[in-house]
């Protein structure tokens, strides 16, 4: 276990792919060094002069770093859904702060664009930089000493690194046995391929990754044991899962025995939005989460640590991004790891993407020294609030929609969980629950205590048309009559690892998404949803 003195990382360079052992710095950015020194006359690299840079400054209007609420307001708590379509972002007036960036600027300490246009080594400007160690320092808490950060453009370039810097073709990469479909289709042209591990409520589950590691066969498996974890541990995509400290703790101990590196993927970490309750009971039950303003450290201390927490060896590769947190459109994220296989990922992107847009960079790095880690705080407890209102909002649909039975789940992934299972809603003939528990279960879900994603599992075997193994069929037949319908879910089948290990038919789910559509409009989809879901379960297809 963890010493109560921080060590640093162990060595670890024996996960290095083939490819990451042989990139050498590229020539000039070899050099980048000694372009730094005092009064050199550097007249090495292709540099354009900032004098032909086509501006001379950038003004950008941000929003104050309290635009949002820190808890839903009373109004919204009635979840009047007109109110909320009146109250939506778009028909808010904005407060908003002036920053500028001139081009040269006064002291070099300030953050100027004849730096953040020019060429530079593949890091982040040095304003932010210090700002992304310190966001580490405080609110993940590495637990080893000498971590290192480093710019990126985004948890799919980090992804996209990672895999490339850690494994060879042929080899597996651990993952949960639903998954972000992108992170297969990085990997898998490139010869890596996904070894899933059974989920629960909680996400990937330990006592299933210890049995699948112990129990490994290469011959069987044609494939030596993996040495690579990828995971999305909050807001899992799509689940919408959350691994509590207890689970991380017990998945790292089984990363050290087997000797595993753990990416955490983990775009979702500040949207913790907590447990559904139902209408009725919203307003009595108290919130974990502060929601005091100049309370940062209690925010934090709300959140599921970051295997960062755990992390005593250095063995876990953290990805973040500021998509979800700033813009998608942005392109900027940062790894979080030990400085090994941190200097493999800049050497390789000094030959990919070299440092991200220098305009982002500037404006997203202004933004942030002016809110300070305070406002950045503040900033993120009014996104989770927006982002649980608008969950709440959603359930709240499905629930005036369809009749939801709660009742604990006794296989699949929610097993041991409270899920919710979607009713018809009883006519004025079938009010009664003995009429109720004979009619059918269209779909039941678990409503997500984090992230953007609402999981629904159809109930497609009380389908007329049902046919065992063949859920693929009446998947894709439901998501083209909601499609014609005009509304659009992602379907299951972009999720799957398609591995024997997974615990459920690898068709008939949805992942529906509340993150971006208006109020009025999350209200219509699922009205939509409900009208066709009852008319397809009433006929052969
Ligand atoms: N990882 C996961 C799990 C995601 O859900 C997403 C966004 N959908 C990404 C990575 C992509 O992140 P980025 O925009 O930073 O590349």
């Amino acid at each position: 276990m963890a010493s109560e003195k921080q060590s640093k990382a162990i060595p670890l360079s024996h996960h290095l792919s083939e490819v990451a052992k042989a990139r050498k710095p590229s020539p000039l950015k070899g050099l980048s060094k000694y372009f730094k020194q005092e009064g050199v006359l550097s007249l090495a690299g292709g540099l354009p002069s900032p004098a032909y840079f086509p501006l001379s400054g950038l003004s950008v209007d941000a929003l104050v770093s309290d635009s949002f609420a820190l808890a839903p307001t009373e109004r919204s708590s009635s979840f009047s859904w007109l109110w909320k379509l009146l109250g939506s972002s778009s028909f808010k007036k904005e407060r908003t702060t002036a920053i500028s960036i001139p081009k040269y600027s006064a002291t070099p300490d300030d953050i100027n664009l004849a730096a953040a246009l020019q060429y530079g080594a593949a890091v982040a400007q040095p304003q932010l930089q210090n700002f992304l160690r310190d966001f580490v320092m405080q609110v993940y808490q590495p637990a080893f000493e000498d971590f290192t950060v480093l710019i990126d453009t985004g948890n799919t370039d980090g992804w996209c690194r990672a895999f490339g810097t850690l494994c060879n073709p042929g080899q597996g990469v651990l993952m949960e046995e639903w998954t972000y479909p992108s992170a297969l289709a990085s990997m898998m042209p490139a010869g890596v391929d996904p070894v899933s591990v059974p989920m629960d409520g909680e996400g990937m589950k330990s006592d299933a990754l210890e049995k699948l590691l112990s129990e490994w066969d290469e011959e069987a498996r044609q494939m030596s044991r993996p040495h690579v974890m990828y995971i999305v541990p909050v807001g899992q995509n799509p689940c919408g899962t959350t691994m509590g400290a207890t689970r991380k703790k017990q998945i790292y101990e089984i990363c050290v025995k087997y000797d595993i590196i753990i990416v955490e993927d983990d775009p979702y970490y500040f949207m913790q939005l907590g447990t559904y309750e139902m209408k009725s009971q919203r307003s009595s039950v108290a919130s974990p989460v502060s929601h005091r303003s100049g309370d940062e450290a209690r925010f934090i201390a709300s959140l599921e640590p970051s295997f960062l927490k755990y992390d005593y060896q250095g063995r876990v590769i953290r990805l973040d991004t500021f998509s979800k947190t700033i813009a998608p459109g942005a392109r900027l994220g940062f790894f979080t790891c030990n400085p090994v296989f941190a200097e493999r990922f800049e050497r390789q992107g000094e030959t990919s993407t070299q440092s991200p847009c220098g305009f982002g960079q500037s404006i997203v790095t202004k933004i942030l020294t002016t809110w300070k880690y305070e406002g950045y705080i503040r900033w993120l407890q009014g996104l989770r609030t927006e982002y649980q209102q608008r969950r709440d909002f959603f359930v709240d649909c499905l629930a005036d929609e369809f009749h939801l039975q709660a009742t604990p789940a006794v296989a699949g992934i929610w097993e041991g969980c409270t899920m919710y299972r979607a009713f018809s809603k009883p006519s004025v003939l079938n009010t009664n629950e003995k009429l109720l528990s004979q009619s059918r279960a269209l779909f039941s879900f678990i409503p997500p205590n984090s992230g953007m994603f609402v999981w629904l599992k159809l109930n497609l075997e009380d389908h007329p048309s049902f046919t065992p193994d063949d859920e693929g069929t009446l998947e894709t037949k439901l998501w083209a009559r909601l499609a014609e319908n005009g509304v659009i879910f992602a379907p299951g089948w972009f999720f799957t690892t398609d591995d024997l290990a997974s615990s459920e038919p690898s068709a008939g789910h949805f992942r529906i998404s509340y993150s971006n559509a208006e109020y009025g409009d999350l209200k219509k989809a699922v009205n939509i949803f409900g009208r066709v879901i009852r008319e397809f379960f009433d006929e052969q297809v």
